[in-house]
């Protein structure tokens, strides 16, 4: 599942949607924060431009919306249903979930995002 050539991957390695040969963004580690929006401007091995329009990755704060909401739901669950804490516990967990993930949701919907307008074309770019 996790291999070149699947959507997945390029979702979760934030490597080019277009090729999968290299990273977008100049730092891999969503936790440089300074860092975090900071993508090359085009794939070097395929020269795919990253930011199609001005403002194309404004819609990946929509995914974002929905990639929060979806960690919240497993954070519930895993804290809730299986180790059966507190109600309010649990809401405290979602909360901090939030806050420690966010460099990863920020990545993740950016990654989504722009997989949703750019598709793999492996025959074209395998070296
Ligand atoms: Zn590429």
């Amino acid at each position: 599942m996790l291999k070149k050539g699947s959507k997945l991957y390029s979702i979760l390695t934030g490597s080019c949607p277009n090729c999968h040969q290299e990273n977008m963004y100049q730092d891999a580690n969503p936790y440089h924060l300074s860092k975090i929006a900071d993508m090359n401007e085009r794939c070097s091995h395929c020269n795919t431009q990253y930011k199609i329009e001005p403002s194309f990755f404004y819609g990946a704060m929509f995914v974002s919306y929905g990639v929060g909401v979806a960690i919240g739901i497993i954070v519930f669950i895993i804290s809730y249903v299986f180790l059966k804490v507190e109600l309010s516990t649990s809401f405290i967990a979602i909360i901090i979930s939030q806050i420690v993930f966010l460099p990863i949701i920020f990545r993740i919907s950016r990654n989504i995002w722009i997989n949703l307008f750019i598709h793999f074309k492996e025959d074209k770019y395998t070296s």
